[in-house]
């Protein structure tokens, strides 16, 4: 791959970091104060789990995506470390190369798609 190419990834991988970065701190921050809103809610009463029902629905929602997102990180890391490597656009599981198109769409991605799938 050109270097001129790597560099345009490694720009792309650094921008989606720092947008996954602040999109993370948003989410923990609003899951943080979800749970603040249901103890600070008047009644002095531990918590059990038959009470939360379905409302803790969406505060589960929010930790399962900064699940995804932590793991996306970390994606995007592995792809920075490889850039630096020098091993940016190889498979990690044969060795074959990325298509261009594929990390394109998924800059992060350290896989081809048949060892992907
Ligand atoms: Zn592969």
């Amino acid at each position: 791959m050109k270097k001129a190419d790597i560099k345009a990834f490694k720009e792309q991988l650094l921008q989606l970091r720092a947008r996954l970065l602040g999109d993370y701190n948003y989410l923990a921050e609003s899951a943080m104060n979800r749970h603040g809103e249901e103890t600070a809610g008047g009644t002095a009463m531990p918590i059990h789990m038959a009470d939360i029902g379905s409302d803790n629905y969406e505060q589960e929602f929010a930790f399962t995506l900064l699940q995804n997102e932590e793991s996306t990180l970390d994606a995007i890391e592995r792809a920075l470390e490889k850039i630096e490597e020098g091993s940016y656009g190889v498979c990690d599981e044969c060795g074959g190369k990325i298509p261009k198109g594929r990390l394109r769409v998924i800059p992060y991605a350290s896989r081809c798609v048949k060892c992907a799938e």
